[in-house]
């Protein structure tokens, strides 16, 4: 199976998406709905998170599996710590060589039920993502991602901190990095241009998920850990109570951003679809990424 990495090279920048795994049957309707949609505008790879909770974690793998096997995707299968034993994780990573998974995104992840609450790690588990990293890395040929963030982690004390645990990482064996949602590209940048300075030639994918309502765009400042910045919300204010304007206002402005991140040469654009095609199909087309959006 290719990697990550090998579908990253080249000139022309590309797209990737991130899943959900789905919760019930109405949930993988929708999934497969988005999954074949976006198949046939061959994206780089397609990343599907882990849950919290063992029927969550089964749901991945599941989905991760029928991916890997009933489509012409590339599966990037998201892992993290949480509540593992090594033991555990090594088993898990088996399961996903076994099905012919051989990208991995390897995550600390948060503490369940409340993700700034108190870390504990597992007695026999790992703390860190870049432990996850080596681990991944001992037991077999797999191509190995990581999460960035642009604004800093939320318990990162400060960038310079976050920037050297990211470096960590990276050293660590991790072959590329995925961010976190961000709503303006400078922070992205510069943060891309000091792993960059301290030596370290991983690409940096950008996170996107344009805002298409106001219940969306609280989930993108909640989880970017910063507030939008005043021009972008002025933006959108005219359209609080109305519905078409704010997602075509939404859409104009992730338009945009992604833009200004190829002019600036990103390799790939990563969108957070929330098994949803069609905001991630209306930019890609309005940027002429795909003829057939
Ligand atoms: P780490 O890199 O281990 O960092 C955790 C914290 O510890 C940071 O504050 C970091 O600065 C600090 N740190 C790191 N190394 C050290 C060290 N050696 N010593 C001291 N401090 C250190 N969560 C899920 O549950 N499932 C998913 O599928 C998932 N997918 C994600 C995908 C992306 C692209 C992103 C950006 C996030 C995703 N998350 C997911 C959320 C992620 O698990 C959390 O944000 C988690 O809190 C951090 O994970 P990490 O891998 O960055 O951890």
């Amino acid at each position: 199976m290719t990697s990550v990495v090998e579908r990253l090279r080249g000139e022309s920048p590309k797209f990737s998406v991130e899943f959900l795994p789905p919760r019930d049957a109405e949930d993988e309707k929708v999934l497969w709905k988005a999954v074949r949609e976006l198949e046939g505008l061959d994206p780089a790879f397609v990343s599907i998170t882990y849950g919290a909770g063992g029927s969550r974690r089964d749901r991945t793998i599941r989905a991760t599996g029928r991916i890997a096997q009933e489509t012409t995707l590339l599966p990037v299968a998201h892992l993290t710590a949480v509540e593992h034993s090594v033991a555990e994780l090594r088993n898990v990573i088996g399961w996903y060589a076994a099905i012919g998974v051989r990208n991995i995104l390897a995550l600390r992840g948060d503490p369940p039920g409340d993700p700034m609450g108190e870390w504990v790690a597992h007695p026999e588990g790992l703390s860190y993502a870049d432990e996850l990293v080596r681990l991944v890395r001992e037991l077999g040929d797999f191509c190995v991602g990581v999460a960035a963030f642009p604004y800093g982690h939320p318990r990162s004390g400060d960038l310079d901190t976050d920037l050297k645990f990211l470096l960590r990482k990276l050293n660590a064996g991790a072959d590329y990095a995925v961010a976190q949602l961000f709503h303006a590209p400078e922070p992205f940048l510069r943060m891309r241009d000091r792993v960059a300075a301290a030596g370290c030639s991983a690409a940096i994918l950008p996170g996107i998920m344009p805002m298409l309502s106001p219940r969306g765009l609280a989930k993108i400042v909640e989880l970017s850990g910063a507030d939008l910045p005043l021009e972008v919300s002025r933006r959108l204010e005219p359209y609080a109570d109305d519905v078409a304007g704010f997602r075509a206002t939404g859409i104009d402005i992730a338009t945009e951003m992604c833009q200004r991140l190829l002019d600036e040469g990103v390799p790939a654009l990563h969108f957070y679809t929330m098994n949803r095609s069609k905001a991630t199909k209306e930019v890609l087309g309005r940027l002429g990424l795909v003829t057939r959006a």
